[in-house]
């Protein structure tokens, strides 16, 4: 993010030149000397040359000039001596995209000036690559020559200068394309990924997420030249302001999602009044700047408040380390975007070496922020989801026995018997009904038959397949639903169960107590409802009662209706 290196360079050498890095080692030689023009005083290149002839630049053997906020416009000699005996193709490249004024003259050794003038204050600028920079193609006549660069910017700028081979030309520029490719593709996913998480938990955080995403990307694009060449590149009065105004509000929105994050409101009031007050701040004075064009105010507002509001939000991340879980996150991820942009300054500044992973730390910095920041927003949907889930759990099924409760039985069996209905094959019921219960109740006490209800729960649940219904219907009636089952294998099935239960007794106190039950088996036929199928197997169910308990009475629904 280049912007960030920009700021930190504006404060950095506001008003100063600075030279650092260095060329790459050519089969040509070159020489590099700068000087700037005094303030509001522009010259011409016959001044320019003479002022160079009179040893007024100073001598650099490095291509990476950065002058601060305001500067006045920097000259640059190149004299490039080509000792072949042939032309040598190069593309002479600055990589920064966000220039005024760029002009480039070439002086041939016989004295012909030609002049290729470019920079975004020029509408459809042939020679502003976006995310690669202003570049111009250039032709190393066999011997001496010399290119004098005039640049003229209002805002911090940074001019890395190099002569690249055709082959280094493709290099970077598939190495750039792939960058912006990554970049914007994987925030434009979290962008998504965000307002989806929205939509399902109304939640304000990912919006605001995505927003701040949403303004990064229209930043970066705006500041590496893609907004412009693609969007308006006839007003190019619009790239300087709007991507000052959009650092604001970039900078704003940070700050925003900030507080709904970590729910500063709640947790520091004061502080919450603090960063509002600074916000408005910000939106006031880059505003005042812009309607009244003070560029060289709207600049440094811009960088300032860019750099200032990172600052801010790592401080809010701290002062709630011990206020919310997540805040250790928060600080790690905008930390990561903090330390991308000191390296990016760093590098610019030429306080390490040069390299092209240095100069995008910042853009790595952001790219890992939003990850992260993406990761813990994810937490929040994950412990939402199972707060969902167990109030599922909690509406469907019985707290004693962790059957089904009534309710979710007859939803979840009704949809069964459609099923049944439509693929035509056979499916039974079971109601059963423990015996003597309330002889249990009144000798060891309703908590011991509490627990005979789990123990019978237990058994029904280990007998049961994963396709069965096991229902609580009320008190110590149960339901089973057995799909697939004919009435004959569901009489097994129940018999099996029935013996299970007799010869399984359940331990309470030192004491062994036998718990029996009466069953009634149905099997579905025609288009009976499931209430009637219910009400069938009652009916069996209380002839097994009669007939003694502890019994398992079936029959079909043709047999029951002829009984
Ligand atoms: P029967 O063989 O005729 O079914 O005799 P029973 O005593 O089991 O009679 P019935 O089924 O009519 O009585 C059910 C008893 O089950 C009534 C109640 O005391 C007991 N009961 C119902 N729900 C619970 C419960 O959640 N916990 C306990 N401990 N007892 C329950
Ligand atoms: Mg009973
Ligand atoms: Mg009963």
């Amino acid at each position: 993010m280049s912007h960030f290196r920009l700021l930190i360079l504006s404060l950095l050498v506001i008003g100063e030149l600075a030279i650092s890095a260095s060329f790459a080692q050519e089969t040509f030689t070159y020489q590099v000397d700068y000087l700037q023009e005094a303030p509001q005083q522009a010259i011409s290149l016959t001044t320019a040359r003479a002022m160079f002839e009179r040893g007024e630049a100073k001598g650099s053997d490095s291509g990476l000039l950065s002058f601060g906020v305001g500067s006045p416009a920097v000259w640059v000699r190149i004299k490039v001596n080509n000792p072949t005996d042939q032309l040598i193709h190069k593309r002479l490249t600055t990589s920064v995209t966000w220039v005024n004024y760029l002009d480039l003259y070439q002086v041939q050794a016989n004295g012909h000036v030609t002049l290729r003038s470019s920079g975004d204050a020029l509408a459809r600028t042939q020679e502003l690559l976006p995310g690669i920079g202003i570049v111009f193609n250039v032709q190393l006549p066999v011997g001496e020559s010399e290119f004098y660069i005039r640049a003229q910017a209002h805002d911090p700028i940074v001019l890395p200068l190099q002569f690249l081979s055709l082959e280094d030309v493709a290099d970077s520029d598939i190495s750039s394309g792939m960058l912006y490719g990554i970049l914007y593709g994987i925030l434009l996913t979290l962008l998504g990924y965000n307002l989806i998480l929205h939509r399902s938990l109304k939640q304000a955080n990912f919006v605001f997420y995505a927003i701040y995403i949403g303004s990064f990307i229209v930043l970066n694009t705006g500041y590496n030249g893609y907004l412009f060449a693609w969007v308006h590149p006839n007003y190019p009065l619009l790239q300087n302001y709007f991507t000052l105004n959009i650092m604001v509000l970039h900078s704003v929105l940070g700050l925003v999602f900030s507080l709904s994050f970590l729910d500063v409101k709640r947790h520091r009031p004061k502080c919450f009044k603090l960063v509002l007050l600074y916000i408005g701040l910000g939106i006031l004075s880059i505003l005042v700047a812009t309607v009244l064009q003070w560029h060289l105010l709207a600049a440094l507002v811009a960088f300032s408040y860019l750099s200032l509001s990172t600052v801010v939000m790592v401080a809010l991340g701290l002062l709630h380390l011990s206020l919310v879980a997540k805040a250790q996150h928060f600080v790690l991820a905008v930390s990561a975007s903090m330390l991308g942009l000191f390296t990016t300054a760093a590098t610019s500044a030429g306080l390490i070496p040069f390299t092209y992973v240095g100069y995008h730390a910042a853009e790595f910095g952001v790219l890992l922020e939003a990850m992260v920041l993406a990761y813990i927003l994810s937490v929040a949907l994950k412990v939402k989801e199972s707060a969902r889930l167990k109030a599922e759990y909690l509406a469907a099924y019985d707290p004693l026995t962790n059957l089904l409760n009534r309710r979710s039985f007859f939803s979840l069996a009704s949809q069964k018997i459609e099923q049944h209905k439509a693929e035509g094959v056979p499916l039974s019921l079971v109601v059963m009904d423990l015996d003597h219960f309330k002889k249990v109740n009144d000798a060891y006490g309703h908590h011991v038959g509490d627990e005979a209800l789990k123990h019978v729960a237990n058994i029904l649940q280990n007998n049961t397949r994963k396709d069965d219904l096991v229902g609580r219907f009320g008190g110590e009636e149960i339901v089973i639903l057995l799909p697939k089952d004919d009435c004959q294998q569901a009489s097994l099935f129940t018999e099996r169960l029935r013996k299970s239960l007799e010869k399984t007794p359940f331990a309470s106190g030192g004491m062994q107590v036998y718990i029996t039950a009466s069953f009634g088996v149905v099997e579905l036929a025609g288009k009976m409802a499931l209430d009637e199928l219910i009400k069938e197997a009652d009916t069996l169910l209380y002839q097994a009662k009669k007939n003694g308990r502890n019994q398992v009475a079936s029959a079909t629904f043709s047999e029951v209706s002829l009984a």
